[in-house]
């Protein structure tokens, strides 16, 4: 009998899980896991916990959902917190499983993960790891992740050119059961994780809710029932409201969304209505997504390292004081304070906010680019291993922005993204 483990991590979805559904097509029984992981919960670089109870939240909404749907279709799902390899060592014990599998991961931590997990049970389980977490075919890239392109555009446009576009899959209509005891140490209640509470701000730009239904009815908002997305590209810099930008990124940093899902439906939306260079312009963003996936996974522990995977060094302050007074929304620039005010209290910021704080810190104040990209790793909802270290590392001058020395003078760009003041009000006043 082939008895499965599915153990979910970036990939809490059944929608487009190919690596799910072959688990499903080939086991006789199968059950689904997840963990949160307790290195998250220990102290980061700059202090702060690595994962705030707001993140930790979403994901467990995410997975409670997810736990219905392998409910409705037939199965189980268990949730557990601690460290993967020991949870998933006593599990074999207790359900003798025969198969694991799993979705890759970009991040260096998470993939020495995988290698303790596969050092420890391989020898009596059957390992199935695969990508799941990108728009592009990973195992079909025109080049090889060595030889990768460093610069965003050379990228692009080699993907443009030579790949093809894999289609999402279906979820399955049923998954098999599973007839194994249930766990003593799985979760069942949000309180049970004991992590610290947090506030909502009405002030928020959108109220997220974690799941794959949440996902797609805010496609659907966006998409089809305001058409906004018709208007993306002119409006992506804004810094106020719900629609100025897709907010797809929480649910696509977690996997219950799938990358393929938003392409296809960008492309159907396309077909139905129109084709401009807003609609294209989503599609640009989700190659720049990817894009930052293979940095990672090109460079490794390297970008994670003090003057980035280029080695360029550089004197970094490692300030506490000054650092304070950024995360808190004290510094004497009213742009970047309002910015970190709403992180602070939302746990999301806009893209064009993201690059003129992180620029503030490491050209301004010139702290260490890893105590912000740490900062941004405990606060944000979205956080994505890949997307939050590759972007730090290309503002703060670490990584790949080809043009040297790119600095964002912040009250310049207030000035153009803010010019009634009307964003700073929301969150100074
Ligand atoms: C310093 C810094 C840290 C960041 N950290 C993260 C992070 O941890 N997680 C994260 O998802 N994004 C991160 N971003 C990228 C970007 O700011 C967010 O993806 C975006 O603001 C999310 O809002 P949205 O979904 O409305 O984006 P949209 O503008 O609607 O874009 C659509 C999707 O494209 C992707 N995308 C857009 N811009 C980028 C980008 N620059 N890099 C990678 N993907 C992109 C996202 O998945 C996003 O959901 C960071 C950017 C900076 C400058």
């Amino acid at each position: 009998m082939n008895r499965t483990v599915h153990w979910f991590r970036n990939d809490l979805r059944l929608d487009d899980n190919a690596v799910f559904n072959r688990a499903a097509e080939a086991s006789d029984e199968l059950v689904g896991i997840y963990i949160f992981d307790e290195i998250n919960f220990e102290r980061g670089i700059h202090g702060g916990q690595r994962m705030h109870s707001r993140r930790a939240f979403f994901l467990w909404q995410s997975v409670m959902e997810l736990r219905e749907s392998m409910r409705n279709r037939g199965s189980e799902l268990y949730v557990f917190k601690g460290n993967p390899v020991q949870i998933l060592k006593e599990l074999h014990e207790l359900w003798s499983f025969t198969s694991l599998s799993y979705s890759k991961s970009v991040g260096y931590e998470e993939r020495e993960r995988e290698a303790d997990v596969e050092r420890e049970l391989s020898a009596n389980v059957q390992i199935h790891a695969d990508w799941t977490h990108t728009l592009i075919n990973m195992e079909d890239l025109p080049f090889s992740i060595e030889k990768s392109p460093d610069v965003f555009t050379p990228f692009r446009k080699k993907i443009e050119k030579y790949h093809e576009f894999t289609p999402p899959v279906d979820a399955p209509d049923v998954v098999p059961s599973f007839t194994g005891e249930i766990p003593a140490k799985a979760l069942n209640y949000f309180e049970e994780l004991d992590l610290d509470d947090f506030e909502t701000d009405d002030r928020a730009a959108l109220d997220f809710n974690g799941g794959e239904l949440a996902a797609r009815s805010r496609i659907e908002h966006y998409f089809w029932e305001t058409k906004s997305l018709l208007e993306y590209k002119e409006t992506r810099n804004g810094l106020i409201g719900a629609d100025y930008s897709s907010k797809l990124s929480p649910w696509l940093a977690n996997g219950s969304l799938s990358p393929r899902r938003v392409y296809s439906e960008v492309k159907r939306f396309e077909s139905e209505n129109k084709s401009n260079q807003s609609t294209y312009w989503l599609i640009f963003e989700l190659l720049w997504r990817d894009y930052f996936q293979i940095v990672a996974l090109k460079h490794g522990k390297k970008l994670f390292a003090e003057n980035g995977w280029k080695g360029t060094p550089r004197k970094w302050r490692q300030d506490e004081k000054l650092f304070n007074k950024w995360t808190e929304g004290e510094t004497e620039d009213d742009f970047v304070n309002a910015n970190m005010k709403e992180l602070k209290h939302t746990g999301f910021m806009s893209n064009r906010g993201r690059q003129n704080v992180a620029s503030f810190l490491t050209h301004q104040y010139k702290i260490d680019w890893r105590w912000g990209a740490a900062y941004f790793e405990e606060m944000l909802i979205d956080y994505d291993v890949a997307s939050n270290w590759g972007n730090w590392s290309y503002v703060s001058g670490t990584g790949n922005d080809p043009r040297k020395d790119r600095v964002f003078n912040t009250q310049l760009q207030a000035d153009k993204y803010d010019a009634q003041g009307e964003y700073r009000s929301l969150w100074l006043d």
